[in-house]
């Protein structure tokens, strides 16, 4: 075999997924371990989705609606918008590839924040474009670092708001000054993915910027606090002149029947919404109070995550962690390598989490 495989792709590092939570078990002789690693929502998902899709089985012999009718009818009411500037993805990634098809050519470049979501710059690579990263300032994106590094080749811009891993958001002034600063050839892309978790009012929505002179794209997904990771529904707000091009380039059916009956549903679950957010803003409060007592630094968030500095090896204590069977997520791979990332959790897997760090470093 002779592939020729071209020099962008070849350089993009391998994703390594997490292991299950079963392999991992089985690997550790463990039961009934605590995965606090990757922002899921402990509750499980939204029971009106899980109804709504036990009632769509028997359709299943049917193709999806390829034009997502519903759920875009649905959300273009619940957020006020023009169905035609909604397109869904399967899972927001699908809609990070699909700008980059649509908007990125070979020598583009990229601007990304860094530490921020590792597919930003896969997204880039996998188009022959160039990231170019920007360094976070005291934790926060750094606007004013990012706009110095706008060149006429510069065609998208990332903001991840609240940004992960750190939890930070910016401001509506910062961005609005940002926004004014650009040309009009950069395209901004604003990843919401936890923005439903955020109680600063101060905390700007790409969605609010729909009219503004350059394309402001902003991505939301029904992973998080709607509980439907697995299932891979994410959607993205821009103006309709874009959202016409992306679906010419689209899988025609990118989301799937259930998928679409469940985020459907999920959206008029107000209750299962407010009691994931009420969950996670008191396991925040109690988590930030317990590991302050024990003279912790957290770092604080707006989003259903945060930072704790470890002072030690955060490889180790994620190993250490999970012979407790407590999954966390080690941040050695984004920079930090004395931090490691929480998710809440149910009130019993907070707990579960302190007992055991009290136990890995020894408190
Ligand atoms: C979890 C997450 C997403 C959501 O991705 P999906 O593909 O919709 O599951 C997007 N961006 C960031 C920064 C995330 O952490």
């Amino acid at each position: 075999m002779k592939l020729s495989i071209p020099a962008a792709i070849e350089s993009i590092a391998p994703y390594v997924p997490g292991k299950p939570m079963e392999t991992l078990e089985r690997e550790l002789g463990i039961s009934d371990s605590v995965k606090l690693a990757s922002n899921e929502n402990p509750l499980g998902p939204s029971p009106m989705a899980v109804a709504a899709m036990g009632k769509a089985l028997s359709g299943l012999n049917r193709y999806p609606d390829g034009a997502g009718y519903e759920l875009t009818a649905q959300l273009a009411e619940t957020l006020q918008l023009d169905p035609a500037q909604i397109v869904l993805g399967n899972g927001s990634d699908d809609l990070l590839a699909l700008l980059a098809r649509v908007l990125l050519q070979p020598g583009d470049e990229v601007i990304i924040p860094a530490p921020s979501f590792l597919l930003y710059s896969t997204t880039a690579l996998s188009a022959d474009a160039r990231p170019v990263v920007v360094p976070l300032k005291a934790m926060k994106i750094d606007l004013e670092a990012m706009l110095a590094r706008v060149t006429p080749r510069t065609r998208m811009v990332f903001i991840c708001n609240p940004n992960n891993p750190t939890g930070t958001v910016a401001g509506r002034q910062d961005f609005e000054r940002f926004l004014a600063a650009l040309p009009e050839h950069v395209v901004v892309v604003v990843d919401e993915a936890y923005f439903e978790f955020v109680r600063d009012d101060g905390c700007v929505s790409g969605m609010a910027y729909l009219d503004a002179p350059l394309a402001v794209v902003t991505l939301r997904t029904f992973s998080k606090i709607y509980g439907l990771a697995g299932l891979r529904v994410g959607y993205g707000v821009m103006p309709a002149q874009l959202a016409e091009i992306i679906h010419r380039v689209r899988m025609p059916f990118n989301v799937n029947t259930l998928g679409q009956v469940a985020a459907t549903a999920a959206l008029k679950d107000t209750q299962f919404f407010d009691q994931t957010r009420a969950l996670v803003h008191q396991g925040l409060d109690l988590l930030y109070a317990e590991l302050k007592q024990r003279g912790l630094t957290c770092f604080p968030t707006q989003a259903n995550f945060f930072l704790i500095d470890v002072q030690q090896s955060a490889e180790a204590v994620f190993q250490a962690m999970l012979r407790h069977g407590v999954i966390v997520r080690s941040m050695n791979s984004y920079g930090y390598p004395n931090y490691i990332r929480i998710n809440v959790g149910l009130p019993e897997e907070n707990r579960r989490f302190l007992d055991a760090l009290d136990k890995v470093l020894k408190i």
